[in-house]
């Protein structure tokens, strides 16, 4: 089988692309490609080159690293199974984040958005502080499927919102703002949450082309926490001075 990959040595340097072939293997995914290229690597032509970089580690869709662009879409290359994928089977770095090296990006933005919408429930210290608020099962069953988030970035590469000119934090940014102002304690920082989304790229900033939905690999119901944040930012920008 033959895999095309789009190669660039360092973050200033230019792209180029390299095509090798490999051995088929039954249920063979991209990363075993990778490794097999890693194993030996010698592009289709003869030539020897230098191992192609690429981030993974959990192998099941969890830990969101593998994300990048297979055949012209964003997607987990370790659930990328090749006898489901077009051949030559290309393999590109995601767009919408500096390259670092070959497959590898920067994804810092969108972990810099988390931190700036404050996306974690906030705790006193690491003593023990007693049961904790009680979430009913229903609460807790609206906030599970937001909590698959594995910040894989997806989203955020089929956002046409997101580019170079605008600040916009993304789907999945506004869609963690959305679990933790939902969770009891976390819905301390709600306000602050709020503050930070109707700010420059905040939810203002979404066009409403729900290609985020599409591609995201844990099925987040993106397009529904949008525009749940936004009635929530709305509320806070009409009434905010009257809940102090
Ligand atoms: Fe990936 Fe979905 Fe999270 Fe976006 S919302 S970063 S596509 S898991």
């Amino acid at each position: 089988m033959i895999v095309r990959v789009k190669r660039q040595a360092a973050p200033a340097a230019a792209p180029r692309w390299e095509e090798f072939a490999l051995p088929w293997r039954p249920a063979m995914n991209v990363i075993i490609c990778l490794r097999d290229i890693a194993e030996r690597p010698m592009t289709r032509a003869g030539h020897s080159t230098t191992l192609v970089s690429y981030e993974s580690n959990c192998l099941e869709e969890v830990c969101g690293s593998c994300a990048m662009v297979i055949n012209g879409r964003a997607r987990m290359a370790c659930t990328a199974l090749v006898d489901s994928l077009e051949q030559p089977v290309r393999l590109e770095p995601l767009k919408k984040f500096p390259v670092v090296r070959d497959l590898i990006v920067d994804r810092s933005f969108l972990f810099d958005s988390l931190k700036r919408v404050k996306a974690w429930v906030p705790i006193d210290g690491t003593y023990d502080l007693g049961q904790g608020p009680r979430m009913s099962a229903q609460a807790q069953e609206k906030a599970y499927p937001l909590s698959r988030c594995i910040s894989c970035g997806n989203c955020l590469e089929v956002c046409p919102q997101v580019n170079q000119h605008s600040q916009f934090v993304g789907a999945a940014i506004l869609s963690q703002v959305r679990l933790f102002n939902m969770h009891p304690t976390g819905a301390m920082h709600a306000r602050e949450r709020l503050e930070a989304v109707l700010g420059p790229g905040g939810v203002a900033d979404c066009a409403n082309s729900q290609n985020c939905v599409q591609v995201c690999p844990k099925q987040i119901p993106l397009t529904e926490s949008i525009a749940e944040v936004n009635r929530q930012a709305l509320r806070q920008a009409v009434f905010g001075w009257l809940l102090g």
